[in-house]
């Protein structure tokens, strides 16, 4: 589904390098985790996977499905089937959540050559996600993430996520800042959304998502290279030990 060679990212604007030689193979139906320290560059992965400004590829390649995804545009990537749950969800005030959803939806069946929904098929597809989600009405009709708490952000993250049926699922920490009731509705979110066809990397600081989101493979990413891949057990180590036994080993 993703596969990652030796990515070598710094910034634009700075003469900084970021990744430095990142490979990572995600096979399709499968979900991947990286775990890795502040800093190491999980987010700058996922940024530049999904097509933000302001990085500078200097090495390397990532193909999805065996096309390269560096040189598209961001729309063109989500149109290929990539998505990305941000770690600081976007507010867009002026813009009902609903009509973000709807639009981001249509564009993408139209890039895939397929009709468009009515309003009234929308409707009751977007009601039934939301309610999974315990996103209410309300929510539904105000600016996309105005006003939100931190969970209510993730959760509508999760929600996008659910109305796009991406492929390649990309998490950044929807874990952080939720409680654990609410990161349960976040897992049970993606738990449903998991299936033979559909891959997830679900990047996390913390091991307790995965906990709700059973990962096949773990990776720990330090200083802009993953530094060792497991399996389940591997963010039990962290957990326990956290990241120091773990980075002495591969130094
Ligand atoms: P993580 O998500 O693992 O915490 P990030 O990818 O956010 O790490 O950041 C990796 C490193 O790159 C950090 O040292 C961070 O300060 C730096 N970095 C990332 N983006 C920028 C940017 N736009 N400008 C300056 N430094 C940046
Ligand atoms: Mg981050
Ligand atoms: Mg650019």
């Amino acid at each position: 589904m993703l596969e990652i060679k030796n990515l070598h990212v710094g910034l634009e604007e700075e003469d900084k390098q970021i990744l430095k030689g990142v490979n990572l193979t995600v096979e399709t139906g499968k979900v991947h985790a990286i775990m890795g320290p502040n800093g190491s560059g999980k987010s700058t992965l996922s940024y530049v996977l999904s097509g933000k400004d302001g990085y500078e590829v200097t090495d390397g390649s990532a193909e999805l499905q065996g096309v390269d995804v560096l040189d598209m545009e961001p729309e063109e990537r989500a149109a290929a089937g990539l998505f990305l749950a941000f770690q600081y969800p976007v507010e867009i005030p002026g813009v009902g959540n609903m009509t973000f959803l709807r639009t981001a939806v249509n564009a993408q069946r139209k890039a895939r050559g397929e009709e468009e929904l009515s309003a009234a098929e929308f409707l009751k597809v977007v009601r039934a996600k939301a309610k999974s989600l315990k996103i209410d009405a309300d929510m539904l009709k105000r600016p996309v993430n105005v006003g939100f708490s931190g969970g209510e952000k993730k959760r509508n993250e999760i929600l996008q996520m659910a109305m796009l049926e991406p492929k390649m699922c990309i998490l950044d920490e929807t874990d952080s800042g939720l409680d654990v009731d609410a990161m349960k509705l976040v897992a049970e979110g993606v738990n449903a959304l998991r299936d033979a066809g559909r891959s997830f990397l679900v990047i996390t600081h913390y091991q307790r998502l995965l906990d709700h989101i059973k990962p096949d493979v773990v990776h720990i990413m330090a200083d802009g290279k993953i530094v060792k891949t497991g399996g389940p057990e591997l963010a039990l180590e962290v957990e326990n030990n956290g990241y120091a036994d773990i980075l002495a080993e591969v130094a």
